[in-house]
């Protein structure tokens, strides 16, 4: 279980979100920002940080949404 980067983050450059994560688990990608869900400990600390609302807990995702984490999941193999 883990907290989710939507595409809202695309073409994002400041990373906000990567500055605050305690476990250092949030990494720049081609096109947006991932959270590995292996490491996510699900703190909650990356939301407030987000300034587009790009960052949901997985337990949230709409089905149109779920394919995000699976991009994770293939960014972090
Ligand atoms: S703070 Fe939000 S928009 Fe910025 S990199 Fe993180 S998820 Fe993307
Ligand atoms: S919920 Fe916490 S552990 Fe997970 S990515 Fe956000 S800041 Fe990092």
């Amino acid at each position: 279980m883990a907290f989710v980067i939507l595409d809202a983050c695309k073409d994002e450059k400041a990373g906000e979100c990567v500055q605050i994560c305690p476990v250092d688990c949030i990494e720049k990608g081609p096109d947006q920002f991932f959270i590995d869900p292996n490491l996510c400990i699900e703190c909650g600390a990356c939301v407030a940080a987000c300034p587009v609302n790009a960052i949901v807990d997985e337990h949230d995702l709409a089905p149109e949404q779920e394919v995000q984490l699976e991009k994770a999941e293939a960014f972090f193999g």
